[in-house]
């Protein structure tokens, strides 16, 4: 995912469809920085959302009625319709999540449970957000496999010379991010994947960060297990998924029972349905699919690699004057490889009283350990401000955000 010369995105005529932008924070514009933690979503999103249950609510997959049978073939055609945004070669790749953190579950249970045995090692990095380690810690409690991390270096990066050598002592699996939350760090993901699956290890790759910014295609990437959020990605919250590689549901078990993901239930034992049913117990968050497939449909037309290069854009304004302010920015130097995110450490200042000057502005950015404790700790600091662009952000949002700071440490400078 790099950034290429491309025509520059219509930001303004894309503002006019979230509505939410062109509202006030603390009596001020709000300048919306904190899309890593979760997007605004457009007005066809929403309509998405509210026509499906204006005009097509029912059960899906159970009556044959008529309406039964429109939600059905909306909630399938959503499915589709992921599989062609990841690049993924069939809708049955797809199993539907609640989002990334239960696709990563449902991996180290439907799968881990099934492969990773004593003294098996798991190989994870330090760059991981707790949805992508503490799952793994779960696994290796009850089967007794062992964790490995590849290291971080000083700039941010995974330590690749580590990740080859790790790689060679064939773990069982190789779970980690196309993009840290924190850092902003573009994985070389496929490479990864060519390692791991020369040394018979099976990826998960942690989309949550690299689906909404960039092109993703799985195929491409040559990952067993894909996981993300809709809702990062101008989708609704509550929706995500695990796309498969079809070869892999050979060798996972059911997680969680119910109904849907049955064939046959007898009192004492029952037999599944096929992938990927068997792996969708329960209702569905149908209404929410549907409205992640528009989100996807909003997306494509912007083009993602021209959100991508859009955000680089960004970041490299937003860096470039936050750096004189004396500011730690955690993560790679260039903006090209951390598109959309900048983290950053004020000495002197906690975060919290940062982003709480910075609302007073009505900039939202997030301070805290962003669901990484164990990278704030590689970095020494305990939290940290984030400030994340997305596709609806302007270049005057970006330089807000750095007079914001300025702002902020005259303030607590006095
Ligand atoms: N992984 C990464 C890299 C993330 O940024 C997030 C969300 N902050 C998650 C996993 C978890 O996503 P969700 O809360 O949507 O399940």
């Amino acid at each position: 995912m790099t950034a290429t010369a491309r025509p520059a995105l219509d930001v303004a005529a894309i503002r006019r469809e979230f509505p939410i932008l062109a509202t006030e924070a603390r009596g001020r514009p709000l300048v919306y920085l904190d899309s890593a933690a979760t997007s605004q979503k457009p007005r066809s999103v929403v309509e998405a959302l509210s026509d499906f249950y204006l005009t097509s609510n029912s059960n899906v997959h159970r009556s044959v009625h008529h309406l039964a049978e429109r939600a059905t073939t909306a909630f399938e055609s959503a499915r589709a319709r992921v599989a062609r945004f990841v690049g993924a070669p069939a809708p049955e790749c797809v199993v539907w999540t609640r989002g990334t953190t239960e696709a990563l579950n449902l991996v180290a249970n439907a799968w881990g449970s099934r492969n990773v045995g004593p003294g098996d090692a798991i190989l994870l990095t330090e760059m991981e957000h707790h949805a992508n380690l503490v799952p793994w810690q779960m696994l290796a409690k009850r089967t007794g496999a062992r964790l490995r991390f590849v290291p971080v270096t000083d700039d941010g990066r995974l330590d690749l010379e580590a990740a080859h050598a790790r790689l060679a002592e064939r773990p069982k699996v190789f779970a980690f991010t196309a993009k840290s939350n924190v850092l902003g760090t573009e994985n070389p993901v496929a490479g990864l994947c060519r390692a791991a699956r020369a040394a018979g290890t099976v990826t998960v790759v942690d989309g949550a960060q690299a689906l909404p910014h960039g092109p993703v295609d799985v195929t491409a990437l040559g990952c067993d297990f894909f996981a993300f959020s809709g809702h990062k990605a101008l989708g609704p919250m509550g929706v995500g998924a695990l796309v498969c590689r079809r070869e892999m549901y050979d060798a996972m078990d059911p997680w969680q029972g119910g109904g849907e993901m049955i064939r046959r239930v007898r009192l004492e034992e029952s037999t599944y349905a096929e992938a990927p049913i068997r792996f969708e117990a329960g209702t569905p968050a149908a209404a929410d699919a549907v409205a992640l497939a528009a989100a996807l449909d909003f997306l494509e037309r912007c083009d993602p690699a021209a959100v991508h290069a859009h955000e680089v854009r960004l970041t490299a304004i937003a860096m470039e004057a936050l750096r004189p302010l004396g500011v730690r920015i955690l993560g790679p130097e260039d903006p090209a490889d951390r598109a959309g995110i900048v983290t950053f450490d004020v000495p002197g200042l906690h975060p919290h009283d940062v982003a709480t000057l910075l609302d007073g502005r009505g900039i939202a950015v997030r301070a805290g350990h962003h669901c990484a404790q164990p990278l704030m700790k590689r970095f020494g600091v305990v939290a940290t401000t984030r400030a994340s662009f997305y596709l609806y952000n302007t270049e005057d949002e970006a330089a807000a955000l750095a007079d914001g700071v300025r702002a902020a440490v005259e303030y607590f400078r006095r």
